[in-house]
């Protein structure tokens, strides 16, 4: 299995049928990328050359799944309305918060937690420049945005999302140093392109996670909580309906909770 799982993280061109790695693995969200394996279903890592990330165990999920995230805020603008729209659809989603966001509005992170929602770490600065010059100066990053958070509402998230992704952000080395700090790391299979424009029309983003989501039973959605992105809230609602009736129930990420993960990173 050692050199069969290499493959599955190394060829890009794996179609997912020849190992039972790859089975439950969903597709990514960007079309025409190739079906990698992160964690297997058991919790095993990945396997690559000097590549060392420990085993995890994940909560088994029964059906559809759909994991609503929320990146880059609070902001006072758009917060409050998500954190209406989730209690309406009474549903819950993972808020990745940036630490500086976070030190200006405290309140609104504390509403996101006491509503039951799931707290993800999306760095401090969210500064492209600052968090990739190297693991140590992300993980720096990372354990400051904890702090604030820490500070906040009194708990330390163990999953991370990194600015922009891991892909085309991440090596090994980060890989291995999120792991050893004991973070989980947290991409995505479905993208809303809320952000490919200042302002994406709502039915482009609805239509984005229609197109994504067929033939999954298993999406990670990305989404921004992010002032102006008002076409996201309009869309929100019909999103989730529309993951409803297509017979998705709503979970929340964690640490025991399968991550998605772009495996680009995972040889470089
Ligand atoms: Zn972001």
């Amino acid at each position: 299995m050692q050199t069969t799982k290499t493959q599955s993280i190394t060829g890009r061109q794996v179609t997912g049928t020849t190992t039972e790695d790859l089975l439950p693995t969903p597709s990514l969200g960007s079309p025409g990328t190739p079906i990698h394996s992160y964690y297997d279903a058991a919790g095993n890592p990945p396997s690559a050359p000097c590549l060392a990330m420990r085993p995890r165990q994940f909560q088994p999920e029964n059906g559809k799944m759909a994991f609503l995230t929320f990146d880059d805020g609070p902001y006072p603008s758009t917060t409050p309305k998500i954190l209406a729209i989730l209690a309406q659809e009474k549903v819950h989603a993972t808020f990745f918060d940036v630490g500086q966001q976070v030190e200006l509005n405290p309140n609104l992170l504390k509403a996101e937690y006491e509503q039951g929602n799931a707290i993800g770490n999306h760095t401090y600065s969210h500064n492209m420049a600052e968090v990739y010059k190297g693991p140590e100066a992300f993980l720096s990053d990372v354990t400051k945005a904890e702090t604030v958070i820490y500070n906040a509402i009194g708990i330390r998230p163990q999953i991370i999302r990194a600015p922009g992704g891991t892909v085309g952000n991440f090596n090994i080395n980060y890989f291995n140093a999120v792991d050893a700090g004991g973070y989980l790391m947290e991409d995505w299979n479905v993208d809303t392109g809320d952000t490919d424009a200042s302002l994406v029309p709502e039915n482009q983003l609805i239509h984005n996670v229609e197109q994504q989501t067929q033939g999954k039973t298993r999406v990670v959605i990305l989404m921004h909580d992010l002032a102006g992105k008002n076409t996201t809230i309009q869309a929100l609602p019909v999103i989730i309906e529309m993951l409803k009736k297509q017979g998705f129930s709503f979970g929340v990420l964690g640490p025991h909770v399968r991550p998605i993960v772009f495996p680009e990173g995972l040889h470089n």
